[in-house]
């Protein structure tokens, strides 16, 4: 019988490998594939100045293996640092047979971290669930747009709300490579050049309102994060929201995947295309008062307001 050669780390070349990265040709064991993680998350921080040594981090979690490993590594990084603190923020958009799950799973990793959690509902905020506002917007305006269209648009404003009510100074959110790569991509074939322009590594501050955020693991691959949560038993939500299928990021994430396959690489690509574009683009905007809930907006109508004024509903007072 053929003993089969086993391949080594390439960075401690003692350890067996146990993952092999395709875009640097590198072997990792265990270990060191964890130090390596963690190492691309603080080298983003530093490089992009995401975080200051006293920052109150916000950071957004769902229960799936993204938002959670960004929230076990950011808590191992900034345990170094004793005057930065951590609070975890987790948005039920109100889905059927879906969010639960993930709401334990949060609460359960948080304990064990000794993190706090605040959990904000789209009901409590806004005055109806995501189901709710689908099912309204399904008959009152059949062809108009995806449940994520709402959620997103909802999310954004209830992560800031969160952010803004325990005083962070910074929002963390867990968008990887993948993410980052579709969004570029969903942006270009949009025509939403402005927006490839304010989705960076860090948000500039507008104005007193919006909590700056931040995306620690941007450059990250979704599979990369998927191991560093089985490496670190970090139990995660795995099931797909049942809206996912139906959203424009769906066939975009199919493609890229495809396009991965036959070109290995495109996923970076499609990120340093990003960065290069958005050096270009200057991002000035006024910022208004919303005239129908007198939020902070970057247009006369908030974006909330707008998609609600289509389907007939009235923002609850925020
Ligand atoms: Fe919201 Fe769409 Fe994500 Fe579901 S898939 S949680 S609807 S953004
Ligand atoms: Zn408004």
């Amino acid at each position: 019988m053929v003993q089969q050669k086993t391949t080594k780390c390439s960075i401690c070349k003692v350890k067996n490998a146990v993952y092999f990265q395709k875009h640097s040709g590198l072997y990792f064991c265990k270990k060191d594939f964890i130090l390596s993680f963690e190492r691309r998350i603080r080298r983003n921080i530093n490089k992009y100045k995401l975080l200051k040594e006293d920052d109150i981090i916000a950071i957004g979690v769902s229960g799936g293996k993204d938002s959670l490993s960004l929230l076990y590594a950011l808590n191992k990084i900034e345990s170094k640092f004793t005057k930065s603190k951590l609070i975890a923020i987790m948005i039920d958009e109100g889905i059927k047979g879906y969010r639960k799950e993930g709401i334990k799973l949060a609460v359960q990793m948080t304990k064990e971290l000794g993190v706090s959690l605040k959990v904000f509902s789209f009901k409590d905020l806004f005055g109806y669930t995501l189901d709710e506002i689908v099912e309204i917007a399904r008959k009152k305006l059949p062809n108009g747009p995806a449940p994520c269209s709402y959620c997103g648009t909802l999310r954004r404003r209830a992560l800031n709300y969160g952010a803004k009510s325990v005083n962070a100074t910074k929002l963390a959110t867990a968008h990887n490579l993948d993410d980052e790569a579709q969004t570029f991509l969903m942006n270009i074939l949009r025509s939403d050049i402005d927006r490839i322009g304010r989705t960076g590594p860090l948000t500039q501050k507008l104005d007193d309102f919006f909590v700056p955020r931040i995306k620690p693991m941007r450059n990250i691959p979704e599979k990369e994060i998927v191991l560093y949560a089985h490496y670190n038993n970090i139990p995660f939500h795995g099931v797909e929201c049942p809206y996912a299928p139906i959203s424009f990021r769906s066939d975009i994430r199919d493609f890229i995947n495809k396009m991965e396959q036959i070109r290995p690489g495109i996923k970076y690509a499609l990120l340093n295309s990003g960065d290069k574009i958005r050096s270009f683009i200057t991002v000035s905007r006024p910022i208004y008062t919303c005239i129908r809930c007198n939020q902070p907006s970057t247009t006369k109508i908030c974006k909330v307001c707008s998609l609600f004024d289509k389907i007939g509903l009235t923002l609850k007072d925020f």
